[in-house]
């Protein structure tokens, strides 16, 4: 049988009685990019609005990690690898200091972008006479690659500096607080496939907001929204898994098995949000001689730990809240683009200020200033 096309969902959505605007969360990085490439923003029907969400890992990785990142890099003899994105990605440090991963490799730090966990493991053992740390920023998606790393059996000179989040306690965060800015939510399809569709239950039984897990096609994106915008009109709610090809019931069990074998779940801080509760994973006791906080000296700088925590005039907190649209910054395009990146969202390839640019929305909706809002 053939399968819907998008022009498909697209009619179904366009005929839809919607009177009243509706606001449609997305959760993951890689779904704001498809949504905003293939123009679904102009194609839709007035009344729904697509919000960005909490889902670029580079965006909310905490600033004192990325500053400890760096201090490692520049004082310990070691090669620090990453994952590309977060080379470039800035703290709030004196103009002399070195201001990201890339600026210490400029003032010599032996530092290098990784795509993957075995690419770190394949570095550590071209190089057994050095440390080499890997700086393990991401969500469940990546994070479990890393733990089967762990458990498969790291190089004796491979430390992790773990920097992980899990998604669903931020946006329980956000429906749990006075104005979550939402009313139906598209659940991230890639950390589904690790952790099953079941860990967004909650959002329907707990908050009776409808929610369906969606892939990175268009057509799996508007059959997402399509499901969420009819539970809305019928008064329904269920939890729609609309990337049922890849997205199993219970989820991908052995790396949740890794998971549970290498990491503690903690509270940990969001880049701009602040901590959440049970959000993040620290490696465990068992696999202590893997890491890095462990093996070399604390770099971590207290004063740092704090919320919020971006550049000036940044709104990235904003932005990966789903507060504003990244064109409401009012950085956006006048001092920052891709080249001048000034807040983590334009950094990365998941960020929605970088993504909104690279598909074309380069008009500022505000004129420059300070930034608009304080969370
Ligand atoms: S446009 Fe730049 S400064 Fe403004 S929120 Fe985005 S990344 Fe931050």
């Amino acid at each position: 049988m053939k399968a819907d096309s998008a022009t498909d969902w697209l009619a179904r959505i366009r005929a839809l009685p919607l009177r009243e605007p509706v606001r449609i969360m997305n959760v993951c990085g890689g779904h704001e990019r498809s949504i905003t490439m293939a123009g679904l923003r102009g194609a839709l029907p007035e009344p729904i609005e697509l919000i960005p969400g909490p889902g670029c890992p580079v965006c909310i990785c905490p600033e004192e990690d990325i500053f400890e990142a760096i201090q490692l890099a520049l004082n310990e003899d070691i090669i620090l690898v990453a994952y590309g994105d977060m080379l470039r990605v800035p703290v709030n440090v004196p103009r002399c200091d070195a201001r990201s991963l890339e600026e210490a490799r400029a003032r010599g730090a032996d530092v290098r972008p990784v795509a993957s966990p075995m690419q770190a493991a394949a570095i550590a053992r071209a190089n057994r006479d050095r440390p080499v740390v890997f700086f393990a920023a991401g969500f469940e998606t990546t994070t479990a690659p890393t733990a089967a790393l762990l458990v498969e059996g790291a190089p004796d000179n491979l430390f992790v500096l773990l920097s992980g989040r899990r998604t669903w306690p931020a946006v329980a965060m956000l429906l749990e607080s006075d104005a979550p800015g939402f009313d139906a939510l598209v659940a991230p399809g890639h950390v589904s496939t690790i952790m099953g569709a079941e860990e967004w239950e909650f959002v329907v039984t707990r908050h009776r907001i409808p929610a369906a897990v969606a892939g990175f096609t268009p057509q799996s994106l508007l059959a997402g929204l399509y499901s969420t915008l009819r539970q809305l009109i019928e008064g329904r709610r269920f939890l729609d898994n609309c990337y049922p090809e890849v997205v199993r019931p219970g989820g991908n069990r052995t790396a949740q098995a890794h998971l549970q074998q290498t990491m503690d779940v903690t509270d940990a801080t969001w880049r701009g949000v602040g901590t959440i509760p049970d959000s993040g994973f620290a490696i465990n006791r068992a696999y202590r001689p893997h890491d890095a906080r462990e093996r070399f000296p604390a770099y971590g700088d207290d004063a740092r730990k704090r919320a919020g925590e971006m550049p000036p005039g940044c709104d990235c907190a904003g932005v990966v809240l789903g507060r504003i649209y990244p064109n409401e910054c009012r950085l956006y395009g006048v001092a920052c683009h891709p080249r001048h990146p000034i807040g983590p969202c334009m950094v990365s390839d998941e960020g929605a200020c970088r993504i909104w640019w690279s598909g074309g929305l380069r008009e500022p909706a505000v004129k420059p200033g300070p930034p608009a809002t304080a969370y």
